[in-house]
């Protein structure tokens, strides 16, 4: 299912000084958030304060990638033009297994019964030479 992206030629993500271990960390196809120093608590977006206690102290870690369906949408006008081959598509708020919810692009059928709670795990997709992280259904 993640093929049919390798050759859209999208806008990328934008990558600043503090989200740059983040990308870094899915072109190796791995999975990693920062998590607090002090107060313990993960952490996602990237950013240089924890939002919970205020700490500076935010460190980025090893994270599952396994998450739960929160809630999506069905993309068949999609903002942005390059996307348009791939319509329709699916866009969902997870709920990471460690606490924080994201928003990305989900490699589910729009027709196969999406609920809330679906589990879900990572799956890095090339994206026009950008590796991103959509999520697909969690492999028994
Ligand atoms: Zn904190």
């Amino acid at each position: 299912m993640s093929e049919q992206f390798e050759n859209l030629v999208v806008p990328g993500p934008t990558i600043t000084a503090v989200s740059k271990p983040f990308w870094d960390a899915v072109a190796r196809k791995e999975f990693i958030l920062q998590k607090c120093a002090d107060c313990g608590k993960w952490v996602f977006y990237p950013r240089g304060i924890c939002p919970h206690c205020w700490s500076n102290r935010l460190e980025w870690t090893p994270a599952t990638g396994n998450a739960r369906l929160k809630t999506w949408g069905i993309v068949h006008r999609p903002g942005h033009s390059a996307w348009l081959e791939v319509t329709p598509y699916v866009l969902g708020v997870v709920e990471l297994e460690e606490g924080p919810t994201m928003l990305t692009h989900l490699l589910l059928d729009p027709d196969q019964g999406l609920q809330i709670g679906l589990p879900l795990q990572v799956s890095y997709t090339n994206c026009n030479d950008v590796w991103l992280p959509f999520f697909k259904r969690k492999s028994e």
